[in-house]
């Protein structure tokens, strides 16, 4: 256990979230909180690469000691207090992440996010990902094996917590350095402006692409788009130059998780939406205007002027929310209720600010009893969850479940051997594309056949489909809007 610790305090002189002259002070508080007496035993640290080397080490022997009680819950409640004693208050990192150069400050937050092991990346290097060739280019898919599984006792726990008194949500800035679950102990924020309101920038911690961001407002509001969102995803291309921001659309099941806390995500990465090509482009004064060959129907406007760009943004908008067309089942309203929304992301490249429209339509029928434009019930064995900002824009984020499932596939493919009962929800696509597989090259024959019932979940979320009289409505649709 000693050395676990040495092993950690060095780690983190290494990573320089600390530095040698901190040592002593660092050492005697984890001592503390582990419940260890100090001593002046010497130890020669040993490298390892991630704060969970040593962190498992420790929390192994609490729980043989009874201090812990075996579930993930407990060991992350407790990993985050002492991960908590090597942070800056949240002042004096606002303080360094203020002085740095803007081409090192986004790195430099990043990393130390991850050396504080806030970002788990331990558990994040186990996701497994691949891209797969479509129509519409390359889509993106990962199987996300991060998110800690709720063991049968952290469930348990769960049960007897009070839900959302303090912090409101997950998002709230009260989770800065919140000792409850989940333990945001070690948690740090960024206060910014936008637009002269308060804002705070975080990474998130389960990163889904590379420098996944969250950006929350300071007040616990609802979600919601409108004009002030296309103008906030906007600037925020400039205060944080390289990324892309986007809004998940502000209706229950279109597929955003957290509809009460008004925030945006962000990123340093390049999604397959934005490699699409188009289909017609328009011009609308000094902008351009595009119909990409997307899945989910997207307009593109592009131009050097943010302001008319939300101009033309919120026209499109204004159309779109009272927009119907009975033969395509486009429905904006059913009595009071809304149907549609958008979900919206801004980027900019080469000095040309772009935002991208996607549209959405939440109505359901009697044939698709949770929406004509979402993922249909054949889909579901893959992907049941709607979908939101970031699969809209290519990147699948599929359920853990699925690794030992497609496991299970493979064996019955290849071997005959019997389905167990949780892969048994695959049996239908499983006859529909066994035939077809390869069963040399079974390990590629099944990625790209999950890559393409994701491909037929984003054909199913689209709108206007992209056959002749869905392009002709599309193409109408954006005149109405530019005339
Ligand atoms: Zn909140």
């Amino acid at each position: 256990m000693k050395q676990a610790i040495e092993n950690l305090i060095y780690y983190e002189i290494e990573q320089q979230t600390i530095r040698q002259r901190d040592y002593m002070y660092v050492k005697n508080q984890l001592y503390y909180l582990i419940g260890l007496e100090p001593s002046y035993e010497i130890m020669t640290p040993q490298q390892i690469n991630h704060p969970s080397d040593a962190l498992n080490q420790i929390l192994d022997t609490l729980e043989k000691s009874g201090r812990l009680d075996g579930s993930v819950q407990a060991r992350d409640w407790f990993d985050a207090k002492l991960m908590n004693v090597f942070a800056l208050l949240p002042s004096m990192l606002e303080y360094q992440f203020n002085h740095l150069s803007s081409d090192h400050k986004m790195g430099w937050l990043y990393h130390y996010a991850q050396a504080l092991n806030y970002i788990r990346m331990d558990r994040i290097l186990k996701n497994q990902s691949y891209t797969y060739q479509s129509p519409f280019g390359h889509l993106e898919i990962t199987i996300n094996m991060s998110k800690p599984e709720k063991d049968p006792k952290s469930i348990a726990n769960a049960l007897t917590v009070k839900h959302n008194v303090y912090p409101k949500c997950l998002l709230c800035k009260e989770n800065e350095g919140f000792s409850g679950n989940p333990s945001r102990d070690q948690h740090r924020l960024i206060k910014f402006d936008l637009a002269g309101e308060s804002w705070y920038f975080q990474y998130s911690p389960y990163i889904y692409y590379n420098e996944h961001a969250i950006v929350l407002s300071d007040e616990h509001r609802l979600m919601h788009v409108d004009q002030t969102t296309f103008r906030n995803l906007l600037l925020l291309t400039d205060i944080f130059p390289g990324y892309f921001f986007g809004s998940n659309a502000d209706l229950p099941i279109v597929g955003g998780s957290i509809l009460t806390h008004d925030h945006y995500q962000g990123g340093k990465h390049h999604f397959p939406i934005e490699k699409a090509s188009v289909i017609k482009s328009y011009t609308y004064h000094d902008l351009t205007v595009e119909m990409i060959h997307w899945p989910l129907s997207t307009i593109r406007i592009r131009g050097h002027h943010p302001e008319k760009i939300v101009q033309l943004a919120d026209r499109f908008l204004k159309q779109w929310l009272t927009y119907n067309h009975d033969a395509l089942n486009i429905k904006a309203y059913t009595h009071d209720e809304r149907h549609h929304t958008m979900t919206s992301i801004a980027r900019k490249r080469d000095e040309i600010y772009e935002l991208d429209l996607v549209l959405r339509d939440n109505h359901t029928s009697k044939e698709h009893p949770l929406g004509i434009f979402h993922p249909h019930a054949d889909k579901w064995h893959i992907k049941k969850e709607n979908i939101g900002l970031i699969e809209a824009m290519g990147l699948a984020i599929l359920p853990k479940r699925l690794m030992s499932e497609l496991t299970e596939i493979k064996a019955y493919i290849t071997d005959h051997k019997p389905l167990n009962k949780a892969s048994m929800i695959h049996q239908n696509w499983i006859d529909e594309i066994k035939d077809t597989i390869d069963i040399n090259h079974i390990d590629q024959a099944i990625n790209e056949a999950v890559g393409q019932v994701f491909e037929q979940v984003l054909i199913d979320c689209g709108v206007f489909k992209l056959n002749n009289e869905g392009k002709d409505a599309f193409d109408t649709f954006i005149k109405a809007v530019l005339s």
